[in-house]
């Protein structure tokens, strides 16, 4: 899987720890960072095709992600009926 984006995404400079809050305030603050990010949409992708549980990846939290790969699962199954 391709990985140039991590070059290129607005937090290559920052703090890692910024991604990968304790609570609610936290990831607000790391999602409004990831915004306006160019390259949020691999990011996201990587993340969830990797599983990655935690930290904001893409602008996603945890739950959001959970909820994406619930998404996708279900269109595949009913994809197959
Ligand atoms: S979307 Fe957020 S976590 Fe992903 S590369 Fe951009 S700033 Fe970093």
């Amino acid at each position: 899987m391709e990985t140039d984006w991590m070059t290129r995404g607005k937090c290559r400079d920052m703090d890692p720890a910024v991604f990968f809050p304790s609570d609610g305030v936290g990831v607000q603050a790391a999602q409004r960072i990831c915004a306006d990010c160019p390259e949020r949409m691999p990011c996201l992708e990587y993340a969830l095709q990797n599983h990655i549980d935690h930290g904001v990846w893409g602008g996603a939290s945890e739950r959001e992600r959970r909820r994406l790969l619930r998404q996708r699962r279900l269109t595949v199954v009913r994809s197959r009926s």
